[in-house]
């Protein structure tokens, strides 16, 4: 039985990374007739959000993407949250205790950092040295005794080498001397990312792990897991990684990667899925418009091509509108728009904050427009009045982005409040503080009331638009970008 599964943390915007696993491991699982299934990665407690895992699943959903097993829908395998299996973890970190195969490390964080800068000084590669592997029993019952802090961490042969077979790229080998001795229980008692995902693709019965090509490196780490545990590694299969234009690594700064983004500016599920669909893999007789259902129907795990795909907006949007041409009718596109925007609700929610200043349907056209509009058409111009310099906008803009990207209710109390905060920390009066706002999200230097017109744009586009209007006022370099992170920590 194929049984696959994407396994997202949930510590902030649905990615299309995420998107882009759930859609090659779905695929895989469906034309085998086998199971798909979503596990929540969330044992980084400082992180994950209960909101942010409610997104990730709206988002697959939204896409057309259903799992036989998951936290939201249950199966014979879970919890499949893992923050709600830690007794499992405890059990198999204690059978590699016992079996030799761990140990307790009592290093202090500075013992190691200290270790670590030595280790780069002298060229090596930084990695646990191994001091605590040599305590005896008796060392480490009396440490635990005394209540020392403690993490477990994963022996490594000093010796020999590991190899890891990956079905795109064929066997990868690793020196043992090149891996490091794995924290696998941290001090608070939680798993770490490596001891979690090998016991459960084990329990789980994963038959395929269809991931990113960033956890290659660690690939090794749990093949001595597997090994030590004397349990079978599911078969690896590491995606390219989804690159903007400039082949860097998809980011926030330079592409939106988040799948709400793509909803909220208006495209259709089936022509992002069907980007994603193209990106490293392509159907047997080049057809760029495809379904899901097709894509299942000629799937082939071997067609995957390992150069690094570009998420390229313009094609996706250009792909968009083959979409609304060629597959939807008039009463088709009509039920889709009505759908994203030009409903009831969001008239409900829009009409409170333009109401006093209409006296006929006709004055409502352009008073309302840049609630449905994408990135508003700004100039540099725009943002030119007296009383702030360009540098003090660029300064409100690329801060309220980063209040804005923090979990913050989304509401318009906690956004005034946030935001009127920073204005005062800021020491900037609040009326030049918000005419850049203003600019930036309604392109004109007035609109209805700022906060209330976040909450109906929702975060997605209003981060977007700041982001837009950092681009348009020139961007913001990472050296300029990394001083100004430090003002604004400074000012927090
Ligand atoms: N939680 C990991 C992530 O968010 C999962 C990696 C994996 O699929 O093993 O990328």
């Amino acid at each position: 039985m194929v049984r696959t599964r994407v396994a997202p943390s949930p510590t902030g915007d649905p990615h299309v990374g995420t998107a882009y696993m759930a859609l090659f491991s779905y695929c895989y699982a469906k034309q085998h007739g086998g199971q798909f299934i979503l596990r929540i990665e969330d044992t980084d407690t400082a992180r994950s959000t209960a909101k942010s895992e409610q997104i990730i699943i709206d988002s697959l959903h939204w896409l057309g993407l259903q799992w036989d097993e998951g936290p939201d829908c249950g199966g014979q395998k879970g919890p499949y949250r893992q923050s709600e299996r830690l007794p499992v973890y405890r059990k198999y970190a204690e059978q590699l205790l016992t079996d030799g195969h761990a140990f307790h490390c009592f290093c202090s964080a500075e013992r190691l950092q200290q270790m670590r800068s030595e280790q780069r000084q002298a060229g090596q590669t930084a990695r646990y040295d191994g001091l605590c592997a040599g305590l005896s029993e008796q060392q480490v019952a009396e440490r635990n005794k005394a209540g020392d802090d403690f993490v477990i961490r994963m022996k490594v042969p000093s010796e020999g080498i590991c190899t890891v077979q990956d079905t795109l790229r064929g066997s990868i080998e690793i020196e043992y001397a090149q891996i490091d001795m794995q924290v696998l229980v941290k001090a608070d008692g939680f798993p770490t990312y490596h001891l979690a995902v090998v016991v459960d693709d084990h329990l789980m019965e994963i038959s395929h792990i269809i991931r990113g090509e960033e956890w290659i490196n660690s690939a090794p780490k749990h093949q001595l897991l597997y090994d030590y545990f004397g349990w079978q590694m599911p078969e690896l299969i590491h995606m390219p990684l989804l690159r903007n234009p400039d082949k860097s690594k998809l980011s926030k700064r330079k592409n939106p990667t988040s799948i709400s983004f793509y909803k909220d500016m208006g495209y259709l599920p089936e022509a992002l899925l069907n980007y994603l669909g193209m990106l490293g893999w392509s159907m047997p007789g080049g057809e760029e418009r495809f379904s899901l259902a097709e894509m299942i129907d000629q799937f082939d795990i071997n067609r995957i091509s390992l150069g690094a795909p570009v998420f390229d907006v313009t094609k996706l949007k250009w792909l968009n509108g083959r979409w609304l041409r060629e597959v939807l009718d008039e009463e088709g596109f009509a039920a889709r728009l009505s759908d994203w925007a030009y409903n009831r609700d969001k008239l409900k929610q829009i009409i409170p904050l333009v109401k006093e200043r209409v006296d006929v349907f006709s004055d409502l056209g352009k008073m309302i427009s840049f609630f449905v509009e994408g990135m508003p058409d700004i100039n540099p111009e725009d943002f030119e009045y007296k009383g702030a310099s360009s540098d003090q906008q660029v300064r409100v803009l690329q801060f309220s982005l980063w209040l804005m990207e923090s979990d913050l209710d989304w509401d318009s109390q906690a956004l005034q409040q946030a935001l009127v905060g920073l204005a005062e920390r800021m020491d900037i009066r609040i009326r030049d503080f918000l005419k850049p706002l203003f600019i930036a999200i309604s392109g004109k230097p007035v609109s209805p009331p700022l906060f209330d017109s976040l909450v109906v744009l929702g975060p997605e586009i209003s981060r977007g638009r700041l982001r837009h209007a950092l681009g348009i006022l020139g961007g913001v370099s990472k050296k300029k970008l990394k001083k100004l992170d430090a003002e604004f920590r400074s000012l927090s």
